[in-house]
C-alpha cells in the first residue's frame, strides 16, 4: 500500500499543536460537544484536511486511500474529537464524487470543504428503520421540480444542517428498494420542520424532521430518479469504512482507561480478581476488533467494500463498548448517581456516565446488533433468510 510519509510527519504535528490549543478552550470530556467539534472541524477546513482523496479539481489532495486511513488513525489515536461535518466527509462526499454530475459536485462540494454547509443524513422514519427499503416519505412532480410529503426521524445534526440527503418515494405505488430516490435536501427551504428530540444523555443531537410539500429541484436528484437504493447502499459502505474507523481505534484508547481506573479502584482483592478477569476478557475481544479493523482497512485501500467483515467487525465493537463502559460506571461506585452538573466538579463522574448512556445507542446506530447477526446468519453461515 502507497503511503504519503511526509504528508503523515506534518499531519503529526500539526494535530499536536491544534490539539494543545482546541484543549485549553475544551478539555478532553468535552470532546462530543457541538461547540468542540464545531471548532475541530473549522481547524480542518483551515488546514485543508478534509478532502484528502478528493480529485485535485474539487480542491481535494489526490493522496492514496492509505494515507487517508493513516491519518484517520492518527487522529483517532490521538483523541482528536469527530468533527461537526464528518457525515458529509466520510458519507456523502465520496458518494457524491461517485455519483454526482460535474454541477453537483461544483455545487456541493465547496461547501464541505470549507465547512459551511453541514449535511444530514434522513434515512429512518417513525415506521421505518431497520427495513430501510419500506420507506413512506413520498415526493410528486411539481411545475418547477419535486414536493416531499413525509417525516424522518433521528435525523442526527439534522437542527444544524444546511442540507438532508434523504431516500424519498417517488414512484407511485412501487414497492420495497424499487421507486425510491436519493435526494439532496435543502434544510433552510419552505416547508422543512425540524423538531429536536432530548435524549437520555440529556443532549439534543436527534431530531424528527417534517416536510410538508417541501421543494426539491431536479437537478437536486443524485443518480437517476427512482435508483436511489443503489446509491443509499453504496452510500452504506462507505459509513462502514472511513466513517466508522476513529471509533474503532478510540475503543483501545477506552480500554487503557479502564485499566487505570481499574488500578486505581481502591477494592477488596476478592472484587479487583473478578475485574480483572473481566478487563482480561475485554482485552481479548479488542484484539479480535483490532484485527478486524486491520482486514476492513485493507479491503477499503484495495478498493473493496467492507461487505459481510463490517458488519462484524459494528457488532464486536458496539457490544465490547458497552461493557467497557458498563464497568467503568461500576467502577465508579456511588459516584456514578452523581448528576452531570455544569460546574465541572464531577468531570470525571459526569464523563463516564455520559459515554455509558450513549453507548447504549451503539447497538442501535447504522443497523441494530440484531440485524447484524441476520446478515452475518445469512450471508456468511448460509443459515435460512429472515423473512420478518
Ligand atoms: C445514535 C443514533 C443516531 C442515529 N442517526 C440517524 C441518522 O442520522 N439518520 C437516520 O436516518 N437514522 C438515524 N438513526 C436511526 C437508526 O438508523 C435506526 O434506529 C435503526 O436503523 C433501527 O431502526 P428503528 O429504530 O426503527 O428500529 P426497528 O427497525 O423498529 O427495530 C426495533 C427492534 O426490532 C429489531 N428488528 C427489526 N427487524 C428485525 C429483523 N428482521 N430481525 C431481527 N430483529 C429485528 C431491531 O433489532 C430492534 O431491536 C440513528 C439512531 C441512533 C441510535
Amino acid at each position: 500500500m502507497i503511503r504519503n510519509d511526509h504528508f503523515l510527519k506534518d499531519s503529526e504535528d500539526w494535530l499536536i499543536s491544534n490539539l494543545a490549543a482546541l484543549r485549553t478552550r475544551y478539555p478532553a470530556t468535552e470532546s462530543h460537544t457541538q461547540e468542540c467539534r464545531k471548532e475541530w472541524n473549522r481547524r480542518l477546513c483551515e488546514a485543508a484536511l478534509i478532502a484528502l482523496s478528493w480529485p485535485k479539481e474539487y480542491g481535494g489532495r489526490e493522496l492514496p486511500t492509505a494515507t487517508l486511513i493513516a491519518f484517520h488513525e492518527l487522529c483517532a489515536r490521538m483523541g482528536a474529537p469527530q468533527p461537526i461535518n464528518s457525515i458529509a466527509h466520510s458519507i456523502l462526499a465520496p458518494t457524491l464524487l461517485r455519483f454526482g454530475t460535474p454541477e453537483q459536485k461544483s455545487r456541493f462540494l465547496p461547501g464541505i470543504l470549507n465547512g459551511t454547509e453541514i449535511w444530514c443524513q434522513g434515512y429512518s422514519e417513525p415506521l421505518t428503520g431497520s427495513d430501510l427499503s419500506s420507506v413512506h416519505t413520498r415526493a410528486r412532480p411539481a411545475s418547477d421540480g419535486w414536493e416531499v410529503n413525509g417525516r424522518k426521524i433521528w435525523t442526527t445534526q439534522a437542527h444544524l444542517a444546511k442540507w438532508c440527503f434523504a431516500l424519498v418515494r417517488t414512484e407511485p405505488g412501487s414497492k420495497a428498494h424499487r421507486g425510491l430516490s436519493f435526494m439532496l435536501i435543502d434544510m433552510e427551504a419552505q416547508g422543512v420542520l425540524v423538531e429536536p428530540i432530548r435524549q437520555m444523555t440529556g443532549e439534543a443531537d436527534y431530531n424528527e424532521i417534517v416536510f410538508e410539500a417541501a421543494l426539491v429541484t431536479p437537478d437536486n436528484i443524485l443518480g437517476a430518479t427512482g435508483e436511489g437504493w443503489k446509491i443509499a447502499m453504496a452510500a452504506a459502505e462507505y459509513e462502514r469504512g472511513i466513517y466508522f474507523l476513529p471509533r474503532v481505534i478510540q475503543l483501545e484508547s477506552e480500554l487503557e482507561q479502564l485499566k487505570a481506573a481499574l488500578a486505581q479502584a481502591a477494592l477488596p482483592p476478592s472484587e479487583h480478581a473478578i475485574h480483572s478477569h473481566r478487563v482480561q476478557n475485554l482485552e481479548d475481544q479488542c484484539q479480535i476488533v483490532r484485527w478486524r479493523v486491520d482486514r476492513m482497512l485493507q479491503q477499503v485501500a484495495q478498493g473493496d467494500t467492507p461487505g459481510i467483515n463490517g458488519a462484524m467487525l459494528k457488532l464486536t465493537w458496539s457490544e465490547v463498548r458497552q461493557r467497557i463502559w458498563e464497568l467503568r460506571l461500576e467502577l465508579l461506585g456511588e459516584q456514578a448517581i452523581i448528576a452531570p452538573n455544569s460546574n465541572g466538579e464531577y468531570a470525571v463522574p459526569s464523563s463516564v456516565q455520559r459515554e455509558f448512556l450513549w453507548s447504549r445507542a451503539e447497538t442501535i446506530v447504522a443497523g441494530t446488533s440484531e440485524i447484524q447477526r441476520n446478515i452475518v446468519g445469512e450471508r456468511l453461515l448460509g443459515l435460512p433468510k429472515d423473512k420478518a
